[in-house]
């Protein structure tokens, strides 16, 4: 997982030099550069580029060799990303696109060639400010892509565990398990924010293979404990990466098998958007979690396609609600009328219907008379941690704040 790395560049220092190979480009995060052909005496000023700039690219996306050298105008502080990761970008292109793209290409390596016969290529040094669109959100994307690489290696993720409530019992039968990121540099992350940018940059693997050691070593303590019956369970969030790969499967087993747990205790929970990528690949992988006895349930049900035919044909054992509908029901008809329809939906397929983002007595009542069983929200509890959720099924209550 290493597709962009932060690099600093001390004033003066040398990024790379004319006819070097292509083999990074760079987007300046902080500080600036100028680009010049010639040496010494003879040198030509081209341009000077700041914040929010790329360097490099051209010659990646060319093939050439450096037409520039570039030389760090102050102290400077850029991403670098390897020219196999920006060809693989490239060549997934959306078609029309990429021939415009190639069009460019063609037009600057022509120009190339002519200035090199010509003589130098002659430019008025122009600060580029910015030339990247959003380069707010994506310098924000890369800090988390760059601190994330590192995070991992120490220690700055935990589990929290959201309990899932029988309401008619109201006892605690389980739990999902739920990642948090301290970051010492970025504070607290939101999972929904760093799960995203860890997805797109292929880095999904650290992550749940984290969330499911954790969560599997935490039902296996409290149930070792006598906290919880042996049917005590943990939902763990998994992304459409997660699913594609055969290996994540191993993984799971590997620990299942090295808690020594019962598999029927660890649950997967997929969104309707993860299961839909690559239904075929996601069909195999989830065929062998069921084999393996592990629960599969789809999150967030019904904001997503709602194409209800893989209901049909997917091993699933339960669908979560969506807080839009379950959380709204009390006040609004047509999300009782979703609910309704989600419950009696889950009769019919023998899947388990849990509810999510129950905040108030009135959701509670709502759910209730709708015939749902199983609830999870800030009306019950908060996300917690294990000694707290331990201390909260033991004694009712938690032994400290609650984040
Ligand atoms: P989710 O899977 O739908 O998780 C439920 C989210 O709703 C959690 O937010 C939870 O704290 C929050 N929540 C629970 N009860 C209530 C309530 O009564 N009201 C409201 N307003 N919110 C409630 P959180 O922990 O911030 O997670 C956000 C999302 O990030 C999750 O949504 C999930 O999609 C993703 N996520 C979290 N942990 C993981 C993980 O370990 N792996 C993956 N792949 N995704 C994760
Ligand atoms: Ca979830
Ligand atoms: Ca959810």
């Amino acid at each position: 997982m290493k597709p962009i790395t932060e690099v600093t560049l001390p004033k003066g220092a040398i990024l790379y030099r004319e006819s070097d190979a292509n083999d990074y480009a760079y987007i300046i995060k902080s500080g600036e550069v100028v680009l010049f052909q010639g040496h010494a005496r003879r040198r030509i000023e081209v341009e000077r580029r700041g914040a929010g700039s790329v360097v490099g690219d051209l010659s990646v996306l060319t093939g050439q060799a450096r037409a520039v050298t570039v030389q760090a105008k102050s102290d400077c502080v850029l991403y670098r990303i390897a020219a196999g990761q920006i060809t693989d970008k490239f060549n997934r292109l959306d078609p029309i696109l990429r021939a415009c793209v190639d069009t460019a290409i063609t037009f600057s390596r022509t120009h190339a060639q002519r200035a090199a016969k010509g003589g130098r290529v002659r430019a008025a040094p122009i600060l580029a400010p910015s030339v990247l669109h959003n380069s707010e959100d994506l310098m924000s994307r890369f800090q988390i892509e760059t601190e994330l690489s590192r995070a991992l290696r120490t220690d700055q993720f935990s589990m929290k565990y959201q309990p899932v409530v029988e309401i008619p019992s109201g006892r605690i039968i389980g739990v999902e398990a739920l990642m948090r990121w301290d970051n010492p540099t970025l504070g607290v992350v939101r999972p929904d924010v760093f799960i995203k940018v860890a997805e797109s940059a292929g880095a999904m693997q650290d992550l749940t293979e984290f969330a499911i050691t954790e969560a599997c070593d935490a039902i296996a303590r409290l149930h070792a404990s006598g906290t919880v019956s042996n049917t005590f369970f943990a939902s763990v969030n998994i992304s459409a990466q997660d699913i594609a790969r055969a290996e994540f499967v191993d993984h799971l087993a590997q620990t299942l098998d090295r808690c020594d747990l019962d598999p029927a205790c660890i649950k997967l929970e997929l969104t309707e958007t993860a299961l839909i990528q690559d239904v075929d690949v996601a069909d195999s992988n989830l065929r062998r979690v069921r084999a393996l006895g592990c629960g599969v349930s789809i999150d967030d049900f019904g904001t997503g396609y709602s194409n209800l035919a893989y209901l049909k044909s997917l091993p699933l054992t339960a669908i979560k609600i969506d807080r839009c509908f379950s959380g709204d029901a009390y006040g609004n008809s047509v999300s009782r009328g979703i609910v309704r329809l989600l419950v009696n939906l889950g009769r019919d397929l023998g899947v388990d219907i849990i509810a999510e983002g129950l905040e108030t007595e009135g959701d509670v009542d709502t759910l209730t008379a709708l015939g749902c069983i199983m609830a999870q929200g800030y009306h019950f509890h908060h996300p917690l941690g294990e000694a707290d959720l331990a201390h909260l099924i033991a004694h009712g209550d938690t032994v400290s704040q609650i984040a």
